[in-house]
């Protein structure tokens, strides 16, 4: 029987390698811009068209590279930067494998040129799909420039496969961010089609997470140190007030590498504790040294998972020092015995007498009379009705108000001329004429999360926050799609800072923010002016509104205009809907009740969850027959 296996040609070999080194243009731009830094460069300049899919270009001013080397570069497993297997054991660059340029190199056309500093004249190479198209000698600065032109020209499937431009380039800018902010002493470039996106000088490590996420970071900083036997840490944690609804300001380097790691995620969550709002994401750029031998950094083909020898101390140390760092810098309460209380009385105090203060008393008055000023409830957007201000979520100076929100709901719904029984009119259309039970709909709210009110069958039980979510949504939905929403002009426009990938995304979604009611006044690369909300949006509620959209798309654009709508509108909703733990009055109920069922589609919630279930007499029946 005759043999049938061959070796696979080089260019095959190279093509399926590619396959798992470069899934998009923000691949190509990891590898290049690594392999600059790798090469000491202290400039390193990117240049991108539609998103990498015309053009990388990645200039640095490294030491470049011999005749021999710059051909033997594009060979796979080539690379000057391990020798012998033991070598992996104390890894100090980037890469290591040797095959990102000879993968690039098969599914590209790229040009390189390049020069050694002792040199006179440099080398100047084109190779397309692994073929060498010609090498020349060339006068040329110092270090290296690799233009990759025409990604995945050869695998049509690959390149149809690319997400839209603006998803793209937030894979690069992702990428490129997380090179810059571990290597502070480097000036990175970054130009997509022309325009300067990031110009970041050498500075030390907080000036440079300030230029990557704008100006407005540094007062949120909080600086970690930490240095023991088996990590030294450095860096910097967000104060817990500056918490955001995303994770996209959270960083984690080991020896300079960018990582994630869920477990030491959680350590930070974890030194965080009782000082973050339910579900709000500290930011952190951290930066563990570890001797090289401890981890193991090859369990992953895209090498952003990492293993550490011991992990459970690593786990202690790090939430131990962060919540060092909180409490030393007054973020979080500490204890301390030995604190000279002379402290805590103002200068001018300090050699004055007490005196004892004087209490006014109002002695007309009358618990009873007083008008307790029920809940902002807006109609203004005519038969749907319009929620928002009486919802607004507590902002952290009024978040004791809290403690008393059941008290002050107790009180509201005594209310004396209620007691007697209300009059018998008829104004809900849930399930036509015929379903409304005649004797009057009274809504009851049942542990501020549903609502239950008789119908002609029996009764039907709504929960809150679904429906309202559903009502939102077809609203938001409805506006814009027709681009006729309403918008409340602010009398002082707000000023939102945002970081320049966020603004990005923001200049994205513009039209589709626009069409909800929202009037954008100017735009910079981080800071956003609105001068009109939507008018069941509070200006207060803005900020968390917008960052939590940015977290529901995580990133990622949808690509067609319509599923934009749509996730806008459901994170709005989503954002915006009276929540679990909201009193409602009866007004509000009905409202609901009303507007659920003048929904296209009232059974679900937009996130798919049923909206409310009913229960027939007989099922009540049944239950009593017991
Ligand atoms: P690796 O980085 O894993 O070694 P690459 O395929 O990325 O593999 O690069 C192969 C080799 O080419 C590197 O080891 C390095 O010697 C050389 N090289 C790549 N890019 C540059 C550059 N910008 N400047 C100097 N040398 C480079
Ligand atoms: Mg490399």
């Amino acid at each position: 029987m005759s043999s049938i296996i061959q070796l696979l040609p080089d260019h095959v070999a190279n093509q399926i390698a590619a396959g798992e080194v470069v899934q998009r243009p923000a691949s190509v731009v990891k590898e290049l811009v690594e392999n600059a830094v790798d090469a000491g460069a202290t400039e390193i300049k990117l240049i991108v068209k539609d998103a990498g899919k015309t053009l990388i270009q990645v200039i640095d001013n490294g030491k470049g590279m011999s005749v021999t080397d710059a051909r033997l570069c594009f060979e796979r497993h080539a690379t000057s930067k391990i020798r012998q297997a033991e070598d992996l054991f104390s890894l100090h660059t980037k890469g290591f494998r040797g095959e990102a340029l000879a993968s690039i190199a098969a599914i590209a056309h790229v040009e390189m040129k390049t020069k050694q500093d002792q040199e006179e004249l440099g080398t100047h190479i084109i190779i397309e799909g692994s073929k060498f198209v010609s090498q020349d000698v060339a006068v040329l600065p110092r270090g290296t420039s690799f233009s990759v032109k025409n990604l995945f020209f050869n695998i049509p499937a690959r390149r149809n496969f690319l997400k839209s431009d603006t998803v793209e380039f937030r894979h690069i800018v992702d990428d490129f961010e997380r090179v810059a902010l571990a290597h502070p002493n480097i000036h990175f470039m970054l130009y997509h089609n022309g325009s300067e996106m990031f110009n970041l000088p050498q500075s030390n490590l907080r000036q440079r997470i300030v230029n990557v996420f704008g100006g407005k970071t540094n007062e949120k900083l909080v600086p970690v140190t930490e240095s023991t036997e088996i990590v030294g840490i450095q860096g910097f944690v967000g104060k817990p007030e500056f918490a955001k609804k995303n994770r996209g300001e959270q960083f984690f380097f080991v020896n300079d590498r960018f990582i994630k790691s869920p477990y030491l995620h959680h350590a930070i969550m974890a030194a965080y504790e009782g000082l973050l709002k339910d579900g709000s994401q500290p930011s952190y750029f951290l930066y563990l040294d570890v001797p090289p031998h401890t981890i193991d950094i090859n369990i992953h083909p895209t090498k952003t998972e990492i293993k550490f020898d011991d992990d459970q101390a690593m786990y202690a140390i790090l939430r131990s020092s962060i919540k060092h760092s909180l409490g030393q810098f007054n973020v979080a309460p500490i204890l301390d015995f030995e604190r000279d209380a002379s402290l805590d009385i103002p200068y001018e105090y300090k050699e004055k007498e007490s005196e004892t203060p004087l209490i006014q008393v109002d002695s007309n008055f009358n618990p009873f009379a007083a008008e307790i000023p029920s809940r902002a409830f807006s109609s203004s957007s005519g038969s749907s009705h319009s929620f928002g201000s009486g919802y607004k979520k507590q902002d952290s100076n009024a978040s004791w108000e809290s403690l008393y929100v059941g008290l002050k709901t107790a009180a509201d719904e005594i209310d004396v001329s209620e007691i007697q029984f209300e009059s018998e009119e008829v104004t809900g259309s849930l399930f036509g004429e015929s379903e409304v039970e005649t004797a009057g709909n009274r809504t009851y709210q049942i542990q501020k999360k549903y609502i239950v009110s008789p119908i002609k069958s029996g009764m039907m039980i709504l929960y809150q926050e679904r429906a309202h979510q559903r009502i939102l949504y077809e609203q938001f939905l409805t506006n814009i799609t027709m681009h006729h929403a309403a918008s409340q002009q602010l009398l002082f426009p707000l000023e939102l800072h945002f970081s320049p990938s966020e603004m990005v995304m923001i200049k994205e979604l513009q039209s589709s923010l626009e069409n909800t009611g929202f009037v954008f006044d100017a735009m910079t690369t981080e800071i956003l002016v609105i001068s009109g909300l939507p008018v069941n949006v509070v200006e207060s509620e803005v900020k968390v509104l917008l960052e939590e959209l940015l977290h529901d798309l995580q990133g990622e654009l949808p690509e067609n205009s319509f599923s934009q709508s749509d996730r806008i509108a459901k994170s709005m909703a989503r954002s915006l809907s009276v929540k679990t733990g909201t009193y409602l009055t009866e007004k509000e109920q009905e409202s609901i009740v009303n507007s659920l069922f003048a929904c296209k589609d009232p059974n679900v919630s937009p996130f798919n969850k049923p909206t409310f279930i009913t229960m027939g007499v007989e099922d009540l029946d049944k239950r009593f027959a017991l």
